[in-house]
């Protein structure tokens, strides 16, 4: 008989108190009372933390967002329609977040980061917090390299930085989702990745630049994050974080990345409809009282790191819309305000055929010109003042009929320098094409050439420059030196030869 020693016995009875806390596993379970639209009200969670995930019975995700003294408001990620009143809900104890990283590029994910383009799973190792807070002060640095966009209108006047938030603007149907789309066309080759979100669209259109992207090549260094108008609204209110939060991989990797919210318009109308479903007070436009705290914790998340943070960037183009051009309602004013600047389109500009339809009078980047390349600043400034001045003279010669030499000059140059700002969709230009096509209008090469057909040589000059020496030196300097101009002079010289010699014969 095996005789048990009393201090073996001592020991294993230490050993199990010891480890009597671990076994019991104390989960936080609750039950639904209420629920519909996408909300449930639950009681008994009683240690949940705002914006915690939740495990509803029948597999549906939700978040806590409303934490009240007897109960909690939460929203469901899909339809729930399996959610009945006196369902269990688990408390997971993990605050919402996504799966990150580099496999994400190609592929179309819904606001939760699940891939929804019927190509398999998505690897990844990392998962970031949905919401993290924005980088302080001293993580930052001021944003000094240019984000270019391709559009001569917005490189040489409204220019944007990398680590910049710029604001495009305008009513439905005046091109912003084109000037975004392309600009991520214009970053091939350039090491910035792009996250287009889109919020609350058809998936028709999603469609559309899905392809667009495709056609270029530029879907391979783009995420897709499409929360379309038939998702319930707390996922299209979702969307945008996912898209920060994927960007935010690359940022914090040192790398260069844009991130595309289309639009923060329909964001705020999902986020409103879920705050008065969870009968929260609505304010002003029946908007709830912290909708200005949705869009800047979004958008202060975008930055320009510094070096020992490995100095990537995050550049946030956010798309508002507007009704009928006004800027001064709720959330239009809101994003205004926490912009760096916005590109303002206007439908008029777009009706009478100017496109892109910027108003540049009243766009503005408050913080790219210091990014600005040096050879694009030297040829903007004059720009920028003649076309001032033109509109000007336009408006007020309207009422005048016979004007001397020097006002018909300067109203012909305007003419040709509006045309010279024109530029068809997803054809994105070099430094180099806008720096020729720019300095060939502001120094009077195109001058006699007859308005309507500024576009045909201008396109004509850029394919005569492509390859030339003046273009190697300026894309690689990006500087426009006393040698450059001379090589630029000589290439616009033996140009306009051969374009009037074409145009005569
Ligand atoms: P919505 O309000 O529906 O989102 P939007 O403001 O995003 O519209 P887009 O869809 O980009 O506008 O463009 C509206 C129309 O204008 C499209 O048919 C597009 O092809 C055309 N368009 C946009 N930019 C240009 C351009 N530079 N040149 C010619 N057509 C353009
Ligand atoms: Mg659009």
């Amino acid at each position: 008989m095996v005789k048990i020693q009393p201090d073996e016995i001592s020991s294993i009875i230490q050993e199990q108190i010891l480890n009597y806390n671990k076994e019991i596993k104390i989960e936080n379970i609750g039950t639904v009372f209420q629920v519909g639209d996408g909300i449930a009200r639950i009681y008994g969670l009683n240690e949940v933390m705002a914006g915690e995930l939740l495990e509803f019975a029948d597999g549906t995700i939700g978040i806590a967002l409303n934490l009240e003294s007897k109960n909690i408001g939460a929203v469901m990620m899909g339809q729930g329609t399996n959610v009945q009143e006196g369902s269990v809900v688990r408390a997971t104890g993990r605050i919402a977040q996504i799966p990150v990283g580099k496999k994400f590029l190609g592929r179309i994910v819904d606001a939760l980061a699940r891939p929804i383009d019927g190509q398999g799973e998505i690897e990844s190792q990392e998962t970031r917090l949905l919401e993290s807070p924005a980088p302080g002060i001293i993580a930052r640095k001021s944003v000094f390299e240019s984000l270019e966009t391709g559009l001569v209108a917005i490189d040489s006047m409204i220019p944007i930085g990398r680590g910049q938030r710029e604001l495009i603007i305008g009513d439905r149907q005046t091109g912003k989702t084109a000037i975004a789309v392309d600009t991520i066309l214009n970053q091939t080759g350039k090491s910035v990745y792009c996250i287009y979100v889109a919020i609350g669209q058809k998936a028709s259109s999603i469609a559309q630049v899905v392809s667009t992207l495709k056609k270029q090549g530029a879907m391979d260094y783009t995420i897709i994050v499409a929360a379309t108008a038939d998702t319930p609204a707390t996922l299209q209110y979702l969307a945008p974080y996912t898209g920060a939060t994927l960007a935010e991989y690359f940022m914090y990797n040192g790398q260069h990345t844009l991130v595309i919210y289309d639009d923060l318009s329909k964001q705020a109308q999902a986020y409103r409809e879920m705050s008065l479903l969870l009968r929260r007070p609505p304010g002003r436009e029946a908007f709830p009282g912290d909708v200005f705290y949705l869009h800047s914790r979004l958008l202060e998340r975008a930055a320009k790191l510094n070096d020992e943070m490995g100095g990537g960037s995050m550049t946030a183009l956010p798309i508002v819309e507007t009704q009928e051009g006004d800027v001064s309602a709720y959330i239009p004013t809101n994003v205004i305000s926490i912009t760096d600047g916005q590109i303002f389109l206007s439908a008029d500009i777009f009706n009478s055929g100017i496109r892109p339809a910027i108003n540049v009078g009243i766009s503005v980047s408050r913080v790219g010109s210091a990014a600005q390349s040096k050879a694009m600043k030297k040829v903007a400034g004059q720009l920028k003042l003649e076309l001032a001045q033109f509109a000007e003279l336009e408006a007020f010669s309207q009422f005048s009929s016979d004007l001397d030499q020097t006002t018909q000059n300067q109203l012909a140059r305007g003419q040709r320098l509006r045309e010279l700002l024109k530029q068809p969709q997803a054809s994105p230009l070099s430094l180099s094409e806008q720096v020729a096509t720019i300095y060939a209008g502001t120094n009077g090469y195109i001058d006699n050439i007859p308005v309507e057909q500024v576009r045909s040589y201008l396109v004509g000059l850029r394919q005569f420059i492509a390859g030339s020496e003046y273009s190697k030196i300026l894309e690689k300097t990006k500087i426009l030196d006393e040698q450059t101009i001379d090589l630029l002079k000589q290439c616009l010289e033996n140009y306009s030869k051969q374009f009037v010699e074409f145009v005569v014969s």
